[in-house]
């Protein structure tokens, strides 16, 4: 157990990187055996909308049919003319991902593979930060997928790494031989990915991005925004980033404010109001974490955005 760096850190800004050379409906090649279609569906969590990635050349997969809109689908069958779909592959399952699959299915008969059910709770339909439903309760593949799996198709092959954290069932996909890793929501370029609970869990979330780091890839294709070069680096700053967000909320606590509404507007400063229950859900995740580990304390079990926290007296901390 150790304590968060209550040091102040000089700056906790991240340099996103938000260009992205795209046309809705077109399927441009964005890597070696592998073509990228943005989904219409653009928003404050969603970027220009969700990347669907095709892999390979004749027999190919499909990495997130995206939501369901028929322009996307009419592009992405239009675009696989003469090719047959042999996998259609889920990151996981939130609707901006999963809510064109039945359609791509019933179109190309395609088998669908994901994580399938987690042990975490998935929360109800309506704790999407967006305040829309989000998570696809009703989802089931016809083949689950664990860590470690080999997805072996006609000219390529993916390895399964399960990264929770974001979603408890958030799969990346690692193309063999090209140090390529299909990201999805788990790591993007453009901005942090959302960890919410209890979906989201951000314990599971920093030790996903440490799986990550461990590897040594030279390109990340997320499910929103463009392609991230050098990985690591970007893998890295998440990881100092949410340690600077633990001390800064940490501090927080320290000079007495215990409810999230009060530490929300301490640590996102000019905050546009519409992203106001995302932040709040992330700074409940920080505190789920700490509590998790002793080093704040919570009457509630479990934690709620309404809760109070506060750091145990005596501190158990050295
Ligand atoms: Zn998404």
């Amino acid at each position: 157990m150790s304590k968060p760096d209550t040091k102040s850190h000089s700056s906790s800004k991240l340099a996103f990187n938000t260009e992205m050379n795209f046309d809705y409906g077109v399927a441009i090649k964005v890597a070696p055996g592998v073509r990228r279609m943005v989904a219409n569906n653009p928003g404050p969590f969603t970027f220009k909308g969700t990347n669907t990635y095709i892999i390979g050349h004749g027999e190919v997969a499909v990495i997130d049919p995206g939501p369901l809109d028929p322009e996307h689908l009419d592009a992405l069958l239009a675009a696989l003319a003469g090719e047959r779909i042999s996998h259609i592959l889920i990151t996981h399952t939130h609707r901006d991902h999963t809510d064109g699959v039945a359609a791509l299915k019933a179109n190309t008969n395609a088998p669908v593979l994901a994580f399938g059910e987690t042990g975490r709770d998935r929360g109800a339909r309506t704790t999407s930060p967006s305040g829309k439903a989000f998570v696809d309760l009703d989802f089931s593949p016809d083949k689950t997928l664990s860590d470690g799996d080999v997805i072996q198709g006609n000219d390529w092959t993916l390895d399964v790494i399960h990264t929770p954290g974001h979603a408890p069932d958030h799969l990346c996909f690692a193309l063999t031989g090209e140090r390529t890793v299909f990201s999805g929501d788990h790591v993007m370029g453009w901005n942090t990915t959302v960890v919410a609970p209890p979906e989201g869990h951000m314990g599971n979330y920093l030790t996903s991005l440490e799986r990550l780091l461990e590897r040594k890839d030279k390109l990340f294709l997320p499910g929103h925004g463009g392609r991230i070069e050098m990985p690591q680096r970007a893998v890295r700053a998440y990881l100092m980033h949410r340690k600077m967000r633990e001390s800064a909320i940490f501090n927080c606590l320290e000079s007495g404010d215990c409810f999230i509404p009060q530490i929300v507007p301490r640590i996102y400063r000019g905050l546009d109001s519409k992203l106001a229950p995302a932040a709040a859900l992330s700074v409940l995740a920080h505190l789920e974490y700490l509590v998790e580990r002793g080093l704040v304390q919570c009457e509630d079990s479990p934690v709620a955005i309404q809760s109070a926290f506060s750091i145990p007296q005596p501190s158990p901390l050295p």
